[in-house]
């Protein structure tokens, strides 16, 4: 095997899902602990600066600095090179979060054990559900008082409709807390003090069946614990690493980021059960990175630049196959001709590092001139494919735009089309009415600010907002359907995008399906094609 295939085959490059507060950045830190990246917890984010005004867009370049440094973070462990994706939440919250699950092969999806899954978790889980990518749960938070573990399982399998495998079983929670029973070993992990987390703790690990596990964990913990497994055992799938592969399995693990308690085990497991840089689609059929030699990628995220010269950006690519050395000349697809990828840059920890060389699996953000765009290819290969394309995900927020100073018409329009092809809003036009407004669409209101910023600062275009009721957008998948003849419900509206497609808006979710039922074949679906 080549040793750029033996690169490849050690990458392991995941995106952690969660609602805010679940616990996502507390596990992050400790997977960087046991990676030896860190010495100590606490040092890859402040959480105090989570919280800001939103309406200044200094403070949102100092918020978006801190996303772009925690953005992507690789890390050695066990004999695998891990790239962790970060999905912000919070006001973060924007498309950004959806595309970098594009990136990934797998997910871990981490839970709150007081709240069960939540709504940002849910979202985010859709997109791995399209992507039919492995989904890897970690429900966190033992060491509180946690809701009941099959409540749990339940919640998970109905909320988000994938069967459940626990690996391992909590024994007790919050201050009962005793560890987790491992059901493939039938051995009994002991909760151990870890100074507040700062420490590695030591594993110990007991049989069930040995004379002091009852001492240890007491006995009622213990019956209750027999009872539990006994119950599992009859009903819960068994493990199946083929329905894992295919995202229709999540294997369940249970512990405490914060004490530290569970978090290798989940690690060592995870790695062993998730996948390798899967195959990728393109319009040359799909392009498996142990067989394709040569340099390919696309970009799932622009960052757009701080400074008033705004085409200058950084490029957030996946790489999906090949050897990527800096400074090398690939071609550009979308674009036609060859460019030279500049000042690579690769985040360790909390640092952002040059890189010399990065493999498929990895992500690396270079110096973006202004020619990229999102869903871009770059290839070495001859052939000159291209990945299929990132989908539009549904905004969730509209406004009407208007300009203040109608004169600027030309600003304005080039500078939402500049902001909209980073892919920070999407643009919309009143349907056939040959009104000229224009409708902004986002996923996390953050946007709005950070447009009428923008357009302010960048273009001297003063813009006022009037914000609409819609909050759910619907893409028509058969076309040759006849809008004027379509019948909606009183809270619909038409609308298209730039190329002229229709598409939908509705104030509540039960119009969609009242829509759908009422016209015959109507194909309404939540991503869009670019
Ligand atoms: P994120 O928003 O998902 O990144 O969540 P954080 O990792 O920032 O955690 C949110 C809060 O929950 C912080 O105050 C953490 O200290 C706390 N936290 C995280 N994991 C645990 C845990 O296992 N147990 C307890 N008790 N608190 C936790």
């Amino acid at each position: 095997m080549s040793e750029i295939t033996n690169e490849i085959k050690k990458r392991r490059t995941f995106a952690i899902i969660s609602h805010p507060d679940a616990g996502k950045t507390t596990l992050t830190e400790k997977f960087l602990l046991y990676g030896g990246a860190i010495n100590q917890a606490g040092s890859v984010k402040g959480k105090a600066t989570a919280k800001h005004a939103v309406s200044d867009w200094m403070e949102i370049e100092k918020e978006r600095g801190i996303s772009v440094t925690s953005s992507v973070l690789q890390f050695n462990y066990g004999g695998y090179c891990i790239n962790i994706l970060d999905t912000p939440g919070h006001q973060d919250f924007s498309e950004d979060t959806y595309r970098t699950l594009m990136a990934a092969d797998s997910a871990v999806m981490v839970i709150d054990a007081s709240k069960g899954v939540e709504a940002q978790t849910r979202k985010l889980f859709k997109v791995c559900v399209m992507r039919h990518i492995p989904i890897f749960t970690f429900i966190n938070k033992l060491d509180r008082e946690a809701k009941d573990t099959f409540e749990l399982l339940d919640d998970i399998e109905k909320e988000l409709g994938i069967a459940t495998c626990p690996i391992n079983w909590p024994i007790g929670s919050g201050k009962e807390f005793k560890g987790v029973y491992d059901r493939a070993k039938r051995e009994v992990e002991l909760f151990s003090d870890t100074k507040k987390g700062t420490a590695m703790g030591e594993v110990k690990m007991i049989p069930i069946d040995a004379p002091e596990t009852e001492e240890l964990i007491g006995s009622d913990a213990k019956d209750i614990l027999a009872d539990e497994i006994e119950l599992l055992d009859g009903a819960a799938a068994e493990f199946d690493q083929e329905l894992v592969d295919k995202g229709q399995l999540s294997p369940v693990f249970f512990g405490s980021a914060l004490t530290n308690f569970g978090v290798e085990t989940f690690l060592k497991h995870f790695l062993k059960m998730t996948t390798s840089p899967l195959p990728r689609k393109s319009d040359h059929g799909e392009i498996d990175p142990m067989t394709e030699k040569d340099f390919s990628a696309f970009v799932f995220k622009i960052q757009a630049n701080m400074n008033k010269a705004h085409r200058d950006r950084i490029a957030f690519m996946r790489i999906c196959s090949g050897e990527f050395e800096a400074g090398m000349s690939v071609y550009h697809v979308q674009g036609g001709k060859d460019v030279r990828l500049s000042q690579p840059q690769q985040m360790m920890a909390s640092e952002r590092k040059m890189i010399d060389k990065a493999y498929g699996g990895d992500i690396i953000g270079v110096f973006d001139p202004g020619i990229f765009s999102i869903g871009d290819t770059l290839t070495t290969s001859k052939e000159k494919f291209a990945y299929e394309g990132i989908p539009t995900f549904a905004p969730e927020h509209f406004a009407r735009v208007r300009q203040v100073d109608t004169m600027k018409r030309k600003q304005f329009v080039k500078g939402i089309n500049q902001i909209a092809q980073e892919g920070a809003i999407q643009i919309f036009q009143e349907f056939n009415t040959g009104m000229e407004e224009i409708i902004v669409g986002v996923v996390g209101v953050l946007q709005f600010d950070v447009l009428k910023y923008r357009l302010q600062n960048e273009y001297n275009v003063e813009i006022r907002l009037e914000n609409l009721p819609y909050e759910y957008i619907r893409w028509i998948e058969n076309e040759e359907i006849d809008m004027d003849r379509l019948s909606g419900t009183s809270d619909m509206k038409k609308i298209m995008d730039l190329k002229g497609r229709p598409l939908l808006l509705f104030a509540h979710e039960w119009s969609i399906r009242m829509t759908e039922e009422r016209n015959e074949g109507l194909i309404l679906s939540e991503f869009g094609r670019s």
